[in-house]
C-alpha cells in the first residue's frame, strides 16, 4: 500500500493494517482489510474517504456491519467504520413535531429507545434493529409495520469532490429494502446524516411498545450470529416460508445453518466461513426456484473476496 497514502491516512486517524472483518460484522465472518481506519465524526469520516478518493483506492463505509456478509479473503483497500453519534436538539416545528439532525453513524436502536423515553413518537419500530443510521437509510430499514421512509426528511451526502450536498428523502427512491444508494443514482456517495421529523407522544405508552417489540423479537429471532433476514420477502410470500417449504429448517454447511427458530436467518454456529453461508444462500435460492419458480434476492449484501466456488 502506497506509504505516501498511509502517511496521509494516519495523521487523520489511527490506521490498522490487515484487521480482520470478523470482529466488526454481526455474523462474526470475514477475513481481513487492507486497512482499517474508524471515524468518530463526521469530519473524521468526510476527510477518511477524501483521502482514499484522492489516492484512487477503493474505500468501503461500514456502519455496524449488520447487514453485510464480508469475504474470507477480506476487502481490497480501505474501510472505514463509521462511528460518528452527535445528535443535535430537537427543532420544535408548530403542530407537535420536531425536526432532529443525526449523524449517520448514530445506533438507529439506540436512538429508538431514546425517543420514546423521551416522549418523542414515530422511531419505536426500530428499537431492535442493530444498525447505524447509515446502513439504515442504504435499505430502508423497517419492522414490525414502520420503515425510515416514514420518518426521514432529508439526508446529508458527500459528492465526488467532497462537498455536501443535501438530498430530499422523496429523492432518495427509498422502497422495500432498496434506495438510490442500492440501485445506482446515489451509489457510492457516503452519507453524513439525516434529519429524522418525529411527533409528541407519550412516553409511557412509547416504552410499554418498545417492551413489547423487544418480546416479540426475542420470541422470534434466534441468538446465535447472524445478520438479520437473509433475504427480501417476495410479493406472495415471505422468505422464511419459502426456505422452510423446500426442506432446509435447521440444514448446515460447515459451521453455517439455516436457523431452526427462522429459516430466513442462517446463523453463524461458531467458526462459519463466508463461503458456508454463500453456499447455503446458494442452495436456498436454487431449491426455491426449483420449487416455486421464483428467485429469492439477498437482502444482506456480499462484500470483498473470497465466498467459495
Ligand atoms: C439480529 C438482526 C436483526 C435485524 N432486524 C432487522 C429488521 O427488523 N429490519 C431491517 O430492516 N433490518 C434488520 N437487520 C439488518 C440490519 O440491522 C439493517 O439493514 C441495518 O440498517 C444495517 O445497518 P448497518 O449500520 O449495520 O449497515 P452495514 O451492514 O454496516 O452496511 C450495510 C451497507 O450500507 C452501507 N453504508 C452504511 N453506512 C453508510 C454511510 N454512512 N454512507 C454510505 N453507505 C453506508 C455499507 O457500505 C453497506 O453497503 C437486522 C440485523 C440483525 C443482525
Amino acid at each position: 500500500m502506497d506509504s505516501e497514502f498511509l502517511a496521509e491516512l494516519r495523521r487523520a486517524a489511527p490506521v490498522r493494517l490487515a484487521e480482520p472483518m470478523s470482529s466488526h460484522t454481526t455474523f462474526g465472518i470475514g477475513g481481513p482489510a487492507d486497512a482499517y481506519a474508524a471515524a468518530e465524526s463526521e469530519g473524521q469520516l468526510q476527510a477518511l474517504a477524501d483521502i482514499a478518493q484522492r489516492y484512487s483506492l477503493p474505500s468501503f463505509i461500514l456502519g455496524s456491519g449488520s447487514n453485510v456478509l464480508v469475504g474470507d479473503d477480506g476487502i481490497r483497500g480501505l474501510v472505514i467504520e463509521n462511528r460518528s453519534g452527535r445528535v443535535d436538539q430537537p427543532i420544535r416545528q408548530g403542530n407537535g413535531s420536531l425536526l432532529i439532525r443525526a449523524e449517520s453513524g448514530t445506533s438507529l436502536a439506540g436512538l429508538a429507545r431514546r425517543f420514546a423515553q423521551a416522549g418523542l413518537a414515530g422511531l419505536e419500530w426500530a428499537c431492535g434493529i442493530p444498525g447505524s443510521l447509515g446502513g439504515a437509510v442504504i435499505y430502508n430499514a423497517g419492522a414490525y409495520g414502520g420503515c425510515l421512509a416514514d420518518c426521514l426528511r432529508s439526508v446529508r451526502v458527500t459528492n465526488s469532490s467532497a462537498e455536501v450536498e443535501a438530498v430530499a428523502a422523496s429523492d432518495l427512491a427509498l422502497s422495500y429494502r432498496a434506495s438510490a444508494f442500492t440501485r445506482g443514482l446515489l451509489q457510492g456517495k457516503v452519507l453524513l446524516s439525516l434529519d429524522l421529523m418525529l411527533h409528541e407522544g407519550d412516553a409511557q405508552a412509547l416504552t410499554a411498545r418498545v417492551a413489547e417489540l423487544d418480546a416479540r423479537r426475542l420470541a422470534a429471532q434466534p441468538r446465535e450470529r447472524n445478520a438479520g433476514s437473509v433475504f427480501k420477502n417476495t410479493l406472495e410470500h415471505p422468505a422464511w416460508w419459502l426456505i422452510d417449504q423446500v426442506g432446509l429448517r435447521g440444514h448446515f454447511i460447515g459451521d453455517a445453518q439455516i436457523s431452526p427458530k427462522h429459516t430466513n436467518f442462517i446463523v453463524n454456529c461458531g467458526q462459519a466461513r463466508a463461503a458456508d453461508v454463500k453456499a447455503l444462500m446458494d442452495l436456498a435460492q436454487s431449491k426455491v426456484e426449483e420449487r416455486f419458480g421464483v428467485r429469492l434476492e439477498p437482502e444482506v449484501t456480499l462484500v470483498g473476496e473470497g465466498f467459495g466456488g
